[in-house]
């Protein structure tokens, strides 16, 4: 039997598989491929020019750019169908000069500094009257849509609309707060808290779990326990503890599932009226393994099939040795 579970912020319903569920193991990958380091375009091209560069990271604009910044932003009707060019900017993240593939094998001390990196970004491009929201995200391997280059990078993105994932979650956050006069996220971490058959990991600042309605077998959610709805704003003072939480969670997939593909993706909160969000909204890090492929049947209902109960992954992931 399989279980139906409702997202509490987006309300969109998974299907979770419970007694028929694959066990952990079977989602360990088998793979792990690098390209030659002389083949390495960040290892070789260290002269071109950088929009940033401290402590190691380097952030330069995409070579094959999906937006584009040069023209100004104009959205116009074509019938029925809104219309614009992709404005915007699009930025790599050169996360080490060293020719390292997965940010797990990073120092915590580097991962503090791409982490700082984002929030810098941040701050510059919010600057731009025609941004509406700021993705700072992770593809690693070729399953996660990234090129098989072997050297640690992500990516920023700043775009001129707010995505409808973000639109989603923030109106379900809103609703929320609308009755319970809570934070969603924050009552969230509390029951997880309480409950602790889905928590991965945590310290002092940060708490790991795998979501109650997950759509994908070990997707992971990195909540602060302070509560702040931007990313950039909120993580002063908790650099060091946000590394050493990421660390901890990629070693446990590299190590207990084969160095998978994974993505991880910033939420926070719209650059506009940041004080409008900022009782309701929490922002958070997605972490997603990419273990399976998603079917007709996701793409077609929006719902989801997860093959796993996110208790059995927390479980498993929990008892990963990353100190080994
Ligand atoms: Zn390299
Ligand atoms: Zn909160």
């Amino acid at each position: 039997m399989s279980q139906l579970r409702k997202d509490p912020i987006v309300g969109r319903w998974t299907i979770v598989a419970t007694e028929r569920a694959r066990r952990p193991a079977a989602f360990v990958d088998p793979k792990s491929t690098v390209t030659d380091q002389k083949e390495c375009p960040y290892c070789q091209d260290t002269n071109s020019p950088s929009v940033y560069e401290a402590h190691g990271v380097k952030v330069i604009n995409s070579n094959d750019p999906i937006l584009d910044e040069s023209k100004p932003f104009e959205r116009r009707g074509h019938g029925l169908y809104d219309v614009a060019h992709s404005y915007g900017s699009h930025e790599i993240v050169v996360e080490t000069p060293e020719h390292i593939p997965n940010m797990a094998d990073l120092s915590s001390e580097q991962i503090k500094a791409v982490f700082q990196t984002y929030a810098l970004r941040m701050q510059t491009h919010r600057k731009n009257p025609f941004i509406e929201y700021i993705l700072a995200y992770k593809n690693y391997g070729v399953a996660a849509g990234s090129r098989n280059i072997g050297h640690s990078r992500s990516q920023i993105m700043a775009v001129p609309v707010l995505p409808m994932r973000v639109q989603d979650k923030i109106s379900g956050a809103e609703k929320y707060f609308d009755y319970h006069e809570r934070c969603l996220f924050c009552d969230i971490i509390t029951q997880e808290l309480k409950s602790k058959d889905r928590v991965v990991a945590q310290n002092e600042h940060f708490l790991v779990i795998t979501p109650f309605a997950s759509r994908f077998p070990f997707e992971t959610w990195i909540l602060p326990k302070h509560h702040h709805c931007d990313f950039a704003e909120g993580i002063k003072g908790y650099e060091d503890s946000l590394a050493a939480i990421m660390k901890d969670i990629l070693l446990r997939f590299k190590i207990g599932l084969n160095d998978p593909a994974y993505n991880y993706m910033i939420q926070t909160s719209p650059v506009k009226n940041p004080s409008s969000f900022k009782d309701y909204y929490h922002w958070h890090i997605e972490v997603m393994p990419r273990l399976t492929r998603v079917a007709g049947f996701e793409r077609g209902t929006g719902f989801y099939i997860c093959p796993i109960p996110p208790e059995m992954t927390a479980a498993f992931l929990r008892e990963v040795d990353i100190h080994a």
